[in-house]
């Protein structure tokens, strides 16, 4: 597949800035920006992977003065001619000189198009593709480092590895039914369980990391709960403050809007329900606990606070009954104060840690930033050796391959005849083939013909 008119767009951000690019690419990228530019050659006389100094013309009106980038097809982005226009970075020229390429015959690109095309045109697949994306949008740092790792292929190449054991064990199944003289399956159920166990082992590790990745990729949803004037809002301001929020109207997963992000050494924490918090005038809203109820059902973490001034009373209770199937910590704020708690029963009523801070004066913050990521990523981020699934869509896609494995399974368990082991089999490729974009039509015949001889 192939798109054969030529696109343009603005590559970067449109403020006033010292320099833009307009990208273009297409077949006749070069020819048609040669079109509107005067400079010392002919851009299609200019050797591929050059900047060239000149100036953008409109008729013969003078524009700007640029530099022109020209790539020549395929080693390019897009595997087609790519034309970069660097331009001077003001929003009215930018757009003006974008203008004029249009007037020329050249389309205004989708959003994304740029990358389809790289992927179209089989320069990436499609993991990669859409991690170029996810950099764009990384907000962290792990996310981003997953991010670039999904670009340089570790996505690609563990489903890749994966494909290719399936995709083994169909062709030889293949070739045995054809061909029984030469490909035995005797004893082959048993070989099948094996490599079909294996299979699904690897895939589960994958999914089941994927929930961190997810979370690294777009933040934990989490819900500071507790009563009214325990410090939920200290303890908010505070972490806000130190690690420099980012303060977003970003619409959540949830019914809530997300108001607060919070980055903790990289772990960004999507704060949901902040108005219960935050709006200290409204009586109303500060004495629900209802509020919290509704908190910790949206959350994927919760932050319970409690004020270790005063004693635990029957709304505490309510609260730590909701928490039990929850991620959560329990803050026992105001440290500096004398304590009122009874912490033995405190502690014997949660399941989870109980960190001792003062919001005031700012004391176990460190420990509660530790403890999160403890809970979330067992203490150890390390996406650079990983392979971490970020995508809903590859996850959902793992889970289809395992249930066609299980059918596998099952059916060697049923003792059913090979070729219904090949069809599930099939199935579970085909669910990998679409997390990195891959068409199986061909691939099953390139097997056969390259592993095993058939018909000898
Ligand atoms: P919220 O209603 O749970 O959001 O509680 P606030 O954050 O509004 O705090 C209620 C009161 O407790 C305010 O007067 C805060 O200054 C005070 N407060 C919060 N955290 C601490 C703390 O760690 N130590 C002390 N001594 N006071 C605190």
């Amino acid at each position: 597949m192939s798109c054969s008119d030529t696109i343009a767009a603005i590559s970067t951000a449109l403020s006033n800035s010292g320099i833009s690019i307009i990208r273009v690419s297409g077949e006749d990228a070069i020819s048609k920006i040669d079109n509107i530019y005067k400079g010392k050659k002919n851009l299609t006389d200019v050797d591929s992977h050059t900047i060239n100094y000149g100036h953008i013309y409109d008729n013969d009106k003078l524009i700007d003065e640029v530099l022109v980038s020209v790539f020549k097809a395929p080693n390019t982005f897009t595997r087609e001619n790519v034309v970069e226009i660097n331009c001077h970075g003001g929003i009215y020229v930018t757009k003006k000189i974008l203008e004029i390429v249009i007037s020329n015959g050249v389309r205004l690109a989708e959003p994304g198009e740029f990358t389809k095309r790289a992927f179209l045109n089989g320069r990436i697949d499609l993991s990669r593709a859409e991690s170029v994306m996810d950099i764009i949008s990384s907000n962290n740092k792990y996310a981003l480092d997953a991010s670039v790792r999904q670009l340089e292929g570790s996505v690609y190449n563990e489903v890749k590895l994966l494909r290719d054991k399936i995709i083994y064990e169909v062709a030889y199944i293949e070739s045995a039914l054809d061909d029984p003289e030469h490909y035995s399956l005797d004893d082959y159920s048993d070989r099948l369980n094996e490599v079909v166990g294996d299979l699904q082992l690897r895939i589960n590790t994958l999914i089941k990391d994927s929930d961190n990745g997810m979370l690294l990729k777009n933040g934990i949803n989490t819900a500071i709960v507790g009563k009214p004037n325990v410090g939920k809002s200290s303890l908010l301001n505070v972490l806000a403050k130190k690690e420099k929020s980012i303060v977003t109207d970003i619409p959540g997963t949830t019914r809530d809007i997300i108001e607060e992000q919070i980055n903790l050494h990289g772990i960004v924490l999507n704060i949901i329900d902040t108005a219960g918090i935050r709006d200290s005038e409204n009586v109303v809203e500060k004495i629900g606990v209802d509020k919290s109820f509704t908190a910790i059902d949206e959350a994927d973490f919760i932050i319970y606070v409690v004020d270790s001034s005063i004693p635990l009373d029957d709304n505490d209770l309510k609260i730590i009954e909701k928490l039990h199937d929850k991620k959560y910590i329990c803050l026992l704020n105001k440290s500096d104060l004398a304590s009122n708690v009874d912490e033995d029963k405190l502690n014997s009523l949660i399941d989870s840690q109980v960190i001792s801070i003062s919001a005031k004066e700012g004391q176990g913050i460190d420990r509660l930033e530790d403890t999160i990521k403890n809970l979330f990523f067992d203490g150890d981020i390390d996406v650079n050796n990983e392979v971490i699934i970020t995508s809903l869509r590859h996850k959902e896609l793992l889970c289809k391959c395992v249930d066609s494995l299980k059918l596998v399974e099952k059916s060697l368990n049923d003792n059913m005849p090979e070729d219904f082991y090949s069809i599930d089999l099939m199935d579970a490729y085909r669910y990998l083939g679409l997390i990195i974009g891959e068409e199986v039509e061909d691939d099953l015949v390139e097997e056969i013909f390259s592993k095993f001889c058939m018909g000898k």
